[in-house]
């Protein structure tokens, strides 16, 4: 039992000499820290202020590289844009070119394929046009030409119908949806847009004026058959006006519509 009275004598023992050495050296090592710390502290605290102080300047840099960038890429998309009608338009007359035909052609026979319609073809040729080239030129003859093609972009109508330079003087529509009697109308249409040019054609024996003969085939696209089959048929029809005397339209017999 503790005595009340006579309390035990504490005595205070001092570390022993090693252990003290210890803990004044971790002291030294933590005021260095606590220092260290502190400067740190005051650095940021610099930059903070430089910060803060700079932020509206640094938003407005900020807000112009963003409408550049902006304004760069718009750029860059009309670029694109320009340079994709470019690949896909032919320089002379501004239709679209053989390799726009053949990509439409692939594309939409695949679609029509799935969907069951059917596709035509107008395959048109101009007549007698070489000798219009050599007794008015070569440059006559390209104008002739582009007032064609422009003629026959103009008679056809509906958005998905494709009207392109297939080759030297021979113009070409892809009528995606549309069976014969349609693509005979539109056929028919474009001769009569090509009369009322009234481009003068001494040479030609067959009319006054520059013509075109044509050949129109239809096709039902299937997954199996290859769409240069549509090319064919109007190819054969295109050869039955010329044969059939020229300035008119042929249908294919291969027609299934
Ligand atoms: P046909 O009625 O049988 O079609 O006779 P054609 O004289 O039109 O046919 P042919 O194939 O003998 O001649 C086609 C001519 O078309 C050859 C060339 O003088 C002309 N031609 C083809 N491409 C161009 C072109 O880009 N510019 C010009 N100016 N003429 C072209
Ligand atoms: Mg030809
Ligand atoms: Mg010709």
């Amino acid at each position: 039992m503790t005595n009340l009275q006579n309390p035990p004598k504490l005595r205070l023992v001092s570390p022993p000499e090693p252990l003290r050495e210890e803990l004044l050296l971790e002291l030294a090592r933590l005021r260095q820290e606590v220092e260290q710390l502190r400067m740190e502290k005051d650095d940021l605290e610099i930059v903070l202020e430089t910060t803060t102080q700079h932020a509206d300047t640094i938003q407005e840099e900020l807000q112009k590289s963003y409408q550049e960038i902006a304004r760069l890429n718009c750029k860059l998309e009309g670029a694109n844009k320009e340079l994709e009608k470019l690949a896909n338009s032919d320089g002379l007359t501004g239709l679209a070119n053989r390799r726009r035909f053949d990509e439409y052609l692939r594309v939409s026979w695949q679609d029509l394929s799935r969907s069951g319609n059917p596709l035509s073809l107008i395959l048109s040729d101009l007549d007698f046009f070489k000798p219009y080239n050599d007794t008015k030129g070569h440059q006559a003859g390209d104008d002739c030409l582009k007032r064609v093609a422009a003629a026959l972009a103009g008679a056809v109508k509906r958005p998905h119908d494709l009207v392109a330079r297939y080759g030297g003087e021979e113009l070409a529509v892809i009528l995606p949806g549309t069976g014969t009697p349609g693509a005979r109308a539109v056929a028919e249409r474009i001769r009569t847009a090509v009369a009322e040019l009234g481009l003068r054609h001494p040479q030609s024996q067959v009319s006054a004026y520059v013509t075109l003969s044509m050949g129109v085939a239809t096709l039902y696209p299937t997954a199996t058959l290859d769409p240069a089959a549509v090319i064919e048929a109007a190819d054969i029809a295109l050869y039955e006006a010329k044969r059939g005397g020229r300035d008119r339209v042929a249908v294919s017999t291969k027609c299934c519509c």
